[in-house]
C-alpha cells in the first residue's frame, strides 16, 4: 500500500533566469550572439529554459588567454593565505544561494531537488570549504616543500553532477594557484553560469575563472588548445580516449574520471533492510547517472530471492515525477537521447532473455522519463552486465563462494566503485584488498566526502580528485601516493 502525499512542490520564483546568456571571459560576460545561441531545456517538461552561447575558436582564445594573464599576473603570485579568502567566500555565497541553486540544477537537470537540496549544493559548498583550507598549507600536504601551480587548466564536465562537477575541478584548481577555464556539459550550462556571477560577486579577479558553454566541439578546442598545461576530463570512456590521444606528446597534464559499471556485492549476513535500501541509493540515485552507481548487484544465491523481493517491493513505492516536488524519489532522464540509450540497451537485456520488472509507476505525458527497473537472470555475457546503462536500470547476478564474487565483480574493464554488504568486518577487509576499484563502500554506497580522494582503475580513468591526494593533481611537484 503506498500513501498517497499531498503535492508539495518548491517553488521555482526564487530562480530568475535570463532569455539569453554570454560567455563569462576574463570576469566579464560576453553578448550573446545570435547565431550562436542554443536551447537548455527542463528535461522533465521539455520546456525551453534560456538560450545559451557555444563558444568557438576565438572566445576558447580569449578565455585562455585571459585565464594566462590572471595566472601571471593575479592568481599565480597571491600568496595561499590570500587566495584561500576567496574561495571562503565564495563557499559562503554557494551555501547562501543553495536553494535557488538546488532549483536551477533540478530545472536543467531533471533530478529531485531532494537531491539537489539535500547532496548536490552541501557537498558543493563543502569542496569549496576544504580547499579553501588547503590554499595556505601546500608545503604541507607532502608535495615537497614549495610545490608550484601547473598553470591553465582546461576542465570539462558532464551533466549528471553540473554543479557537483564543477566544484571538483574548479575549488582544488584555484586553491593550488592554477587559472581555469571550464566547459559545460551542452544541456545543464545553466548553474555553471550562476557560478560565473558567483565569481563576480566574491570579486575573484578577472580571468581567474572562465566559463564556457558548448556542445563537444568546444571541449574539443579546449583540450587541444597549445595555452593549456593541464586537460581534467569526467565523462565517458570514448571521449576519454579521444582527449588522451590528442594530448598524448605534449607535455600537459591529464586526470580522466571516465565510466564504471560498480558491483555491489550482498552476503547472506547482510542485514536486509538496511541492505535494501543500500542497493536503491546505489543505482536509483539520480535516476542512476552515476558513473559509480552500483549498477551491477551480485546476490549469495541463498538470499538472492528474498532480497530481490524485497527490492521490487521497495520500489515500487519510489515516486516518479515532478522533480521540484519534495515527495519525489526518481526524477527525469536529462535527455531525449540519453533515454534512447537506456531504452537500447534495456530491449538488448530482454532479446538476451534476462527477467526484466519495472516498477508499476505511472510515467508523465511530457518530458523523459524512465520507469525503476531491474534484470534478473543476468549472466556475465549480458550486454546489461557489461556496458555502463548510466540509468535506472539493475542488473543483478549471483555468486556462491567469496572468491567466486571478487572473480565476478573484478570482471569489467572499469574499476570505479564496488560495494559489500555483510555483517563481518574481516570479510569486509578481505573483499576489499582484492576488489579493483578505486573506492569501495562497505554497508553503505554513493557517500561522497571532500576529504576522501574518488576516481578510478582500468578504463574508468587515472588520477584521483578530491582529498589530499587529489591537491597533486594540480600541483607541479606531484609525489606518487
Ligand atoms: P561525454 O559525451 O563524454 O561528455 C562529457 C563532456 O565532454 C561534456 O561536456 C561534453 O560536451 C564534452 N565532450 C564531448 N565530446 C568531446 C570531445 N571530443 N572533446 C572534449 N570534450 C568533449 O559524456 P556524457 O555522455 O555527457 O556523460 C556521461 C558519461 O560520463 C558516462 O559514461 C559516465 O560514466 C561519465 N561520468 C564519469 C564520472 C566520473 O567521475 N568518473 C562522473 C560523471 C560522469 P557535450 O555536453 O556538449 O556533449
Ligand atoms: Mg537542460
Amino acid at each position: 500500500m503506498v500513501f498517497e502525499y499531498a503535492p508539495a512542490p518548491e517553488s521555482r520564483s526564487i530562480v530568475s533566469i535570463a532569455p539569453e546568456y554570454g560567455l563569462f571571459i576574463d570576469g566579464g560576460f560576453t553578448a550573446p550572439v545570435d547565431d550562436q545561441l542554443f536551447t537548455t531545456t527542463n528535461p522533465a517538461t521539455e520546456e525551453v529554459l534560456s538560450r545559451v552561447s557555444e563558444a568557438r575558436e576565438h572566445d576558447v582564445d580569449r578565455a585562455v588567454a585571459a585565464a594566462r594573464r590572471a595566472f601571471e599576473q593575479t592568481w599565480g603570485p597571491m600568496p595561499g593565505a590570500e587566495r584561500a579568502k576567496y574561495l571562503y567566500r565564495i563557499a559562503r555565497l554557494i551555501q547562501e544561494r543553495s536553494r535557488e541553486l538546488a532549483v536551477l540544477e533540478t530545472l536543467d537537470n531533471g533530478k529531485p531537488i531532494k537531491e539537489t537540496r539535500d547532496v548536490d549544493l552541501p557537498l558543493v559548498a563543502a569542496h569549496f570549504f576544504y580547499h579553501a583550507g588547503w590554499a595556505d598549507k601546500l608545503e604541507h600536504a607532502g608535495y615537497g616543500p614549495s610545490p608550484r601551480p601547473l598553470g591553465v587548466a582546461g576542465q570539462i564536465i558532464p551533466w549528471n553532477f553540473p554543479l557537483l562537477m564543477l566544484a571538483w575541478k574548479v575549488a582544488p584548481a584555484l586553491a593550488c594557484g592554477n587559472t581555469v577555464v571550464l566547459k559545460a556539459a551542452e544541456t545543464t550550462p545553466l548553474t555553471a553560469l550562476a557560478f560565473a556571477e558567483i565569481c563576480q560577486q566574491a570579486d575573484l579577479p578577472p580571468g581567474v575563472v572562465n566559463i564556457l558553454t558548448g556542445a563537444g566541439d568546444t571541449g574539443r578546442m579546449l583540450v587541444e588548445h597549445p595555452g593549456t598545461d593541464k586537460i581534467a576530463f569526467t565523462g565517458s570512456t570514448d571521449v576519454g580516449r579521444s582527449i588522451m590521444r590528442a594530448v598524448a606528446g605534449t607535455d600537459k597534464r591529464l586526470t580522466l574520471e571516465l565510466g564504471g559499471k560498480g558491483a555491489n556485492v550482498v552476503f547472506d549476513d547482510a542485514p536486509i533492510d538496511e541492505t535494501v535500501e543500500g542497493i536503491v541509493s546505489g543505482i536509483f540515485f539520480n535516476q542512476g547517472h552515476v558513473c559509480c552507481a552500483g549498477s551491477r548487484l551480485l546476490l549469495q544465491e541463498s538470499v538472492a530471492d528474498e532480497v530481490v523481493e524485497r527490492l521490487k517491493e521497495r520500489l515500487s513505492t519510489l515516486r516518479l515525477g515532478d522533480p521540484l516536488d519534495k515527495n519525489t524519489d526518481i526524477g527525469a532522464i536529462n535527455s531525449a537521447e540519453q533515454l534512447a540509450r537506456i531504452d537500447e540497451l534495456a530491449k538488448s537485456g530482454e532479446e538476451e532473455n534476462a527477467e526484466r520488472w519495472s516498477s508499476p509507476c505511472p510515467l508523465p505525458d511530457r518530458g523523459w522519463w524512465f520507469p525503476p527497473t531491474i534484470f534478473t537472470g543476468v549472466t556475465q555475457a549480458h550486454r546489461i552486465a557489461r556496458e555502463e546503462i548510466f540509468g535506472p536500470v539493475l542488473s543483478v547476478l549471483t555468486f556462491r563462494t567469496p572468491d567466486e564474487a571478487v572473480a565476478k565483480a573484478n570482471n569489467t574493464p572499469f574499476g570505479l566503485s564496488a560495494g559489500i554488504w555483510t555483517e563481518k568486518g574481516s570479510r569486509i577487509l578481505w573483499m576489499a584488498q582484492r576488489m579493483r576499484a578505486g573506492v569501495v563502500w562497505a554497508n553503505t554506497f554513493n557517500r561522497f566526502d571532500p576529504t576522501s580522494p574518488f576516481g578510478g582503475y582500468k578504463e574508468s580513468g587515472f588520477g584521483r580528485e578530491g582529498g589530499i591526494q587529489g591537491l597533486g593533481a594540480y600541483l607541479a611537484t606531484e609525489v606518487a601516493r
